[in-house]
């Protein structure tokens, strides 16, 4: 059984982009900070990830890619700006995409907010190999609904978060859930699919996040209790003698 842990590295008011209220805000969580405890968790647990990089981020921060690419983690794109992708034009999501480019290489994609849709597969193609951006149960065609691997055209994979019902297995089933329920939905998508994709973000790790009129279930349960959790989880997860693997790994075992 494989294990492929990802996280989308960006900061908080990208993440939160689009309720368009951080302006509102005085206060600013220590981006940085989270980001150092979420590499030194995966360090200590010697998990090589794959790390969904924000091209702005990135390009604003340029030790951020350093700082990624330690302890042999892949690195992925996460959109340059962290609009929802299916709002923009053509034109606009071609500029998102050569503009991460210029940046940095990456075989991987994941769109902002999961934020997937059909009509990207020809603008992913000439960049990508993999696409990572679907949620199967949020999707509404027939098609997306596959919840495994399957190829997204000729030359594109898509690599779906886990999903069991309607729960995908993003962090927020880790913040949301008792550890115990997370731990059976995991045995339970490791036994189903003989792997599992889950997916954290840096500013889950912060101790303090700013109070901003979003969905209180966007901060729910983040700082230090979550740090703890997701270090058990994956204490589990190694119990159970699961390989963690990057989603290129994966890629490369279903091509
Ligand atoms: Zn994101």
């Amino acid at each position: 059984m494989r294990a492929c842990v990802t996280a989308d590295i960006e900061q908080f008011s990208d993440a939160i982009t689009k309720y368009g209220c951080f302006r509102e805000c005085s206060q600013s969580p220590d981006d940085y900070h989270a980001l150092r405890i979420l590499l030194d968790i995966f360090c200590e647990e010697d998990i090589p990830s794959t790390l969904f990089v924000l091209g702005a981020y990135a390009e604003s921060n340029p030790s951020i890619l350093d700082l990624s690419g330690e302890n042999g983690h892949e690195i992925a794109s996460h959109g340059y700006t962290h609009l929802d992708l299916r709002s923009l034009s053509s034109a606009a999501l071609r500029e998102e995409l050569s503009r991460c480019h210029h940046l940095f290489t990456a075989r991987g994609f994941r769109a902002p907010y999961y934020g997937f849709n059909t009509l990207m597969v020809e603008y992913l193609e000439p960049y990508f190999v993999y696409d990572s951006s679907q949620i199967p149960v949020r999707s509404a065609s027939r098609m997306d609904r596959f919840l495994n691997v399957y190829m997204l055209s000729k030359s594109l994979m898509e690599i779906p978060i886990s999903t069991v019902g309607i729960i995908p297995l993003t962090s927020m089933i880790l913040r949301m859930c008792p550890l115990s329920l997370a731990k059976m939905i995991a045995l339970y998508v490791l036994k189903r699919d003989g792997y599992m994709v889950i997916n954290f973000h840096p500013w889950e790790f912060s101790c303090v996040l700013p109070d901003v009129p979003i969905p209180s279930y966007v901060t729910k349960n983040t700082g230090p209790a979550f740090t703890k959790k997701v270090k058990a989880y994956l204490r589990f997860l190694r119990g159970l003698e699961v390989d963690f693997v990057t989603m290129e790994q994966i890629y490369e075992l279903y091509r």
